[in-house]
């Protein structure tokens, strides 16, 4: 399948609905051949009717009609698939994120609408939730660090509030921990926590950790305890003992605050995570020696990642009303 190299191709190529259905089609289902969402029914020997009018499938089997959109992250979404596609790859591909005012001038759509579109696709770019990074002896590199302002400076309907209990600032400040974990051939982790205490860090450990790994960190007692092999790097007297070092976790620490700190200017503490799994995301498709990674490989995995999820405004807001 040919994927666009740049922008201004992919603004050229999907300017054509159909090209866009097709690219849907392709990386969401195995081969390009439609399953049926209702009935389970794959399209093999026998094919689903494409109806060209109304750009939909009908089930051979169920009768059902279906769009490409069906039970992915565009689903019920009044704009066009090449929007979609254009902000995926901007998304993808900007090192330093895209903000709804961008993605609103470029697309020619409200920002609000960019907003919420934004939002889902970055929920395209999470990784799955039960892939643990390290093992075998591999070293994986652990860091706290804070992120946001000062809450006095931040206008009142911006104020940390808002649901779940991560991502509550810390008390007096507008700041948040976000905690990483870094495994050194470019796989991360990173979540928003409410604390940085030995409880919580030993818990992310677990989740996110294979047995068997090195873990290295800085002096901070919270991982004192740790069910690793440990190595200490004190960074009030060195930055770097041969391969004791956090360097690595500190790079995505920057990369991630440049991005909030020029595209994002203020981002609530209980949105955070998203941007967090979109920096991860690009950080782990960054071309490499090993891992050449270009753009176009970048848009079609956070392509094959787009079914099977889906992000209301609701889910987003709390509110009911407001989408688009
Ligand atoms: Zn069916």
């Amino acid at each position: 399948m040919y994927i666009p190299k740049t922008l201004t191709e992919a603004v050229r190529y999907y300017q054509d609905e159909q090209v866009c259905i097709n690219a849907v089609a392709e990386l969401r289902w195995p081969d390009g051949k439609p399953v049926c969402p209702k009935c389970g029914v794959a399209e093999g020997e026998r094919k689903h009717y494409w109806l060209a009018t109304q750009k939909r499938w009908k089930c051979y089997a169920c009768r059902k009609q279906f769009s490409v959109k069906v039970n992915s992250l565009f689903e019920d979404s009044p704009l066009s698939l090449d929007k979609w596609l254009i902000a995926l790859w901007m998304l993808c591909n900007c090192k330093n994120g895209v903000s709804s005012y961008e993605i609103s001038r470029e697309l020619g759509i409200a920002q609000k609408s960019a907003w919420h579109l934004l939002h889902r696709l970055r929920s395209a770019l999470q990784a799955p939730e039960d892939d643990k990074i390290g093992g075998n002896g591999e070293i994986v590199e652990m860091d706290e660090t804070f992120i946001g302002g000062k809450v006095k400076n931040m206008h009142k309907s911006r104020k940390p509030k808002g649901p779940g209990v991560s991502g509550r600032p810390v008390a007096g400040t507008a700041k948040t921990i976000v905690v990483g974990m870094l495994h050194r051939n470019g796989r991360v982790k990173a979540e928003v926590v409410v604390d940085r205490t030995k409880e919580v860090l030993h818990s992310l450990v677990a989740k996110h950790i294979a047995p068997g790994s090195q873990l290295m960190s800085d002096e901070w007692g919270g991982y004192k305890g740790v069910d690793l092999q440990h190595a200490i790097i004190n960074h009030a007297e060195e930055y770097v003992r041969g391969l004791v070092h956090t360097n690595g976790i500190e790079n995505f620490w920057s990369l991630l605050k440049r991005g909030l700190g020029g595209t994002y200017v203020s981002v609530e503490p209980f949105h955070l995570f998203r941007y967090i799994d979109e920096q991860a995301f690009r950080y782990e498709h960054r071309a490499t020696k090993d891992k050449p990674y270009t753009n176009a490989d970048r848009f079609a995995i956070a392509l094959t990642q787009i079914a099977g999820k889906r992000l209301t405004w609701k889910d987003l807001t709390g509110k009911e009303e407001g989408s688009f």
